[in-house]
This record gives C-alpha cells, sequence and structure tokens, in this order.
C-alpha cells in the first residue's frame, strides 16, 4: 500500500518516503510520504488561505459535513480494520473496537453545532452584548500509532465542527490509517486546506509545524518527554497547547473487592494493545490480606491470553510496535527482577518473526522501584502490597503522572472518599483504567497532560475563541 500527502486540495508524493512494517511479521507493508520543509509550507499557506472562508460557512453546514465523513469512514471500515490491524499491531477484534470509536467520534460532532451558540449577555445600559464562537485558527495535530485512528478523529472531528483548519502529522508507524481516514474526509467534501495530512518524522516534520508562527493551536497526544520538549520550543508565543501524555494508571484493590470481576477488568486492561496505551493498567495496589487471591485469580487470565498476529481471530494479544519496543519492555522488567521483584507470569522475549513479549506479571514491586514509576508501555503488570486505603492512595498518587485510576471495592463511600483524593484526570469505580468512551472528558493532571479535555463537548472549548460584541443602537 502506497499513500500520500494532502496539501491544498491535492494528493502529493513526499521528498522521501517512510517504510510501514507489519510488526505481527516484520514485513514491509506500504510506504508513506516523508514531508519536505516545501511541502510543510505549501500546507501552512494553504490553511491561512481557506481560513476566513472555512469560519464562515454556517456552523449546521459543517456539522453535516461531520456527519458525511462518518458515513465515509463507515463504507471503508473493513479497509481501515485491516489496515489499522496490520500496522498498528492490534488483533482485529480490537482494530474493530477502534475504528469503530472514530466512526462515533465523527458521529458525535456531527450533531454538536449546538456548542457553537453564543449567548446574549446584560442588555439594558443602552448596549446589548453578545458572546460569539469563532473557531481558533490553524491547528496543527500530531497523534501516536498506538491509537492510529481515534487519536487523528478527536481532534479532527471537532476541528472540523468548529471551523478550524487542521494540519495532521500522524505517527510514522501508522500513517496508512491516517490516510485512509483523510481520504475518507477529502471525499465527503472538505474544502481544499481546511484538513490536510503531512505525514513525516516528529522531529523535522513535526518540528516545522510547531515552529510556524501563523499557528494557533497545537494540539499532541505521545510521549510526555515529547510533550515537554514540544512546550519548551512553545514557550514565550502565544499557542494555545493541548497536551495528552503517558501514564503510570494504577488499579487499587481493597479487601471488600470482588476479586474475581477486579481481576477480568485489571486483565482486559492491562494487556489490550500489548499494554501500548495511556490508560493501561500498569499497577495493581492490593490490600495485603487479599494479594495473594486477587494475584491467582490474575494469573489465571494472564495463562488464557493467546499471544499471536493480528490477523488470527483467536489471538487477545498482540505484538509489540516495533523491536526498540521488546527491548524497552525487556530492559524494565529485567531490572525490576534485578531489584529484587519475581516475574511470576512472563518475564521474556518471545520468538519472531514479530515483535513480541510475553504477557509479565511481577510481584514484590516497592513504590521506590523504577517499575513502580516509569511508564513502561509494554505488557507488564506491576503488584504492590499495602496495608490499608491510606497507603494505598499515597502509593497511587506518588508518580509523576496523573492519567487514569481504579478502584475496586463494594463500599462505595470508600470509593466515593478515595476518588476525591486520587490525583488522576479519570477515576473508574470498579472498572478498568483503559476504554473510557465518548461523550466523557478525557484527560490527564500532572505530566500526564495538561488539562485540556478532549472527547465531549469540552473539547471544543479547545478549537473556538470566544468575541463579545457589543452593539449600541
Ligand atoms: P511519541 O514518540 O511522543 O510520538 C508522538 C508523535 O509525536 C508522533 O507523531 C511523533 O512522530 C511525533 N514527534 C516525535 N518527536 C517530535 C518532535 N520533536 N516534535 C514534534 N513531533 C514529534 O509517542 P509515541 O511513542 O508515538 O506514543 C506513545 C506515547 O503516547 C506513550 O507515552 C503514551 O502514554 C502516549 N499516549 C497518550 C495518550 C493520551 O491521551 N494521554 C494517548 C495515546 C498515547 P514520529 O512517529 O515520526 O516520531
Amino acid at each position: 500500500m502506497r499513500v500520500q500527502n494532502l496539501i491544498g486540495g491535492d494528493w502529493v508524493d513526499g521528498a522521501s518516503t517512510i517504510d510501514v512494517e507489519d510488526p505481527s511479521t516484520g514485513e514491509l507493508i506500504g510506504r508513506a510520504p516523508a514531508a519536505s520543509p516545501e511541502d510543510v509550507a505549501r500546507a501552512l499557506a494553504a490553511a491561512g488561505s481557506v481560513r476566513q472562508a472555512w469560519a464562515s460557512a454556517a456552523p449546521a453546514e459543517r456539522e453535516r459535513l461531520v456527519r458525511r465523513v462518518a458515513d465515509e469512514l463507515e463504507r471503508r471500515r473493513d479497509d481501515l480494520v485491516s489496515t489499522l490491524s496490520r500496522e498498528g499491531g492490534r488483533p482485529l477484534r480490537e482494530a474493530r473496537g477502534e475504528v469503530d470509536k472514530a466512526i462515533t467520534t465523527f458521529r458525535y460532532y456531527g450533531g454538536l453545532a449546538g456548542s457553537l451558540d453564543g449567548r446574549a449577555v446584560g442588555a439594558g445600559t443602552g448596549y446589548r452584548h453578545e458572546t460569539r464562537r469563532e473557531p481558533i485558527g490553524t491547528v496543527v495535530a500530531i497523534t501516536p500509532w498506538n491509537v492510529p485512528a481515534a487519536s487523528p478523529a478527536r481532534k479532527l472531528a471537532p476541528a472540523m465542527l468548529a471551523g478550524a483548519p487542521i494540519i495532521l502529522k500522524p505517527a510514522s508507524a501508522t500513517p496508512l490509517t491516517a490516510a485512509l481516514m483523510v481520504q475518507a474526509i477529502a471525499d465527503a467534501g472538505a474544502p481544499a486546506g481546511a484538513v490536510q495530512l503531512v505525514a513525516g518524522s516528529g522531529r523535522t516534520v513535526g518540528g516545522a509545524l510547531v515552529s510556524a508562527s501563523d499557528i494557533a493551536a497545537v494540539t499532541f497526544t505521545g510521549s510526555t518527554e515529547v510533550g515537554l520538549q514540544l512546550q519548551a520550543q512553545l514557550s514565550g508565543r502565544l499557542v494555545r497547547t493541548q497536551l495528552e501524555l503517558g501514564g503510570k494508571n494504577a488499579a487499587i484493590v481493597l479487601e471488600d473487592a470482588d476479586l474475581g470481576r477486579a481481576a477480568e477488568v485489571i486483565v482486559a486492561a492491562a494487556y489490550a494493545s500489548a499494554g501500548q496505551q495511556c490508560t493501561a493498567t500498569s499497577r495493581v495496589i492490593v490490600q495485603r490480606s487479599v494479594a495473594g487471591e486477587l494475584t491467582d485469580a490474575i494469573l489465571d487470565r494472564v495463562g488464557r491470553l493467546v499471544v499471536g498476529p493480528t490477523d488470527d481471530e483467536a489471538t487477545t494479544m498482540g505484538p509489540l510496535i516495533d523491536r526498540a519496543q521488546v527491548e524497552a519492555t525487556a530492559g524494565f522488567v529485567d531490572r525490576a527482577t534485578a531489584q529484587g521483584a519475581a516475574a511470576v507470569h512472563g518475564g521474556k522475549v518471545l520468538p519472531g518473526p514479530g515483535h513480541y513479549y510475553a504477557p509479565t506479571v511481577l510481584t514484590g514491586v516497592k513504590p521506590d522501584m523504577e517499575i513502580a514509576r516509569e511508564e513502561v508501555f509494554g505488557p507488564v503488570l506491576a503488584v504492590l502490597e499495602v496495608d490499608d486505603e491510606d497507603e494505598a492512595l499515597r502509593v497511587c498518587n506518588d508518580t509523576v503522572y496523573g492519567l487514569a485510576a481504579a478502584i475496586h471495592t463494594r463500599d462505595l463511600a470508600r470509593a466515593q472518599a478515595l476518588s476525591e483524593r486520587i490525583d488522576c484526570g479519570v477515576v473508574a469505580v470498579n472498572g478498568p483504567t483503559a476504554g473510557i468512551d465518548l461523550p466523557l472528558p478525557f484527560g490527564g493532571f500532572k505530566l500526564s497532560g495538561t488539562a485540556t479535555k478532549e472527547h465531549g463537548p469540552e473539547s471544543m472549548e479547545f478549537f473556538t475563541r470566544t468575541k463579545l460584541v457589543s452593539w449600541r443602537s
């Protein structure tokens, strides 16, 4: 499969190409363009040219367009699922779920034109006042490989509804899914320059887009490391910035929890996408009195995971995205065991072809170990034992991240009290840390993000600005 960038209204090749690999096999499956500096400049100019007309289009017209995109995506669902599954390394059932999420996102924003309404305020002093919601201006969107359809959808759909021209720079590992999505947007009738695709390396193409003087906003989803670099690059400029970053998500399990149910959702959230989700459960913080029973229940379920290539319907856990991710995961596990943790399941690289690491459970983990503090982004679950819920809360909050947490207990008053003190943007009670869905506002605290929410009506705040108009007759 070979795809092109969309710049202005033209599908174009790049200065060079990016090879796209199937992580299940290591085979080359496609090529995408790497944009040149001239491509980036042309995309920025095209966004500037369409900006006024796109902002002036009636919100209801843009809303209809966003709904047509959902229809176009629906028509090519099978193609999107197989492409996402192959390049993104997600088992088919997960790929279907993600593509459906992307379609739902467009359907959702395709009914939200009312969120752009202004209001009349404070009449009676000889003036009439009104507020208007205007599009923010040109937006740069940079997305990661682990959610190749849903992450672009969460940025493209609200930007389109707002009338803000948006330039998408997808991850270099997964540009094919992004190209199919942008093709659907073009086929739905988006004006030239309103939505553009500029694939290429993060450092060069992403860096050039973020450095441009004529952008109004950057929405970035990716690692905390790159997010902080971007924020430094943007400092001193009033460019609105949304950062959705990494996590070190914990499931707290209290002694009165339904342990079977807790194990079920913990395993689902820890090993989906082979642990490569920002919201993956990577720590279990369990009261000591039930730690053995919970660990056995987790091990029972982990033992039933089927690791294999993504196109096999029997597979429940696919590969990691590339060899570097396998090596990084192995490094975390090796250092954890050297520090005294025990790999009671997995703990090893699996043979190829493809990039596989065994689903791993580590016990005997202490809060000061690297494995309890750093994001692994692989299929590794660290079990930490605590005496009571105060200690559970302290351990839960004792990381630089603040994305998602879960509390498992039958006592909803305890859950309520804990939820108020957990320093995370998302808290689930008796549910998984991963898989939060529309139309709920999503985003992390601390080094997990800027707390500017994605999903839901809150997202429209990011893509719009409010103007006050005062009238005197
Ligand atoms: P990443 O390495 O930070 O890359 C993310 C995107 O940034 C890619 O498109 C990448 O391009 C680009 N990029 C890299 N360096 C750049 C630079 N200097 N300037 C501009 N752009 C640059 O992250 P990843 O490995 O793709 O994704 C995994 C991370 O994303 C994890 O930490 C995960 O927790 C986080 N994540 C967070 C959320 C959330 O909502 N909070 C959701 C999903 C993932 P290239 O691909 O070309 O390098």
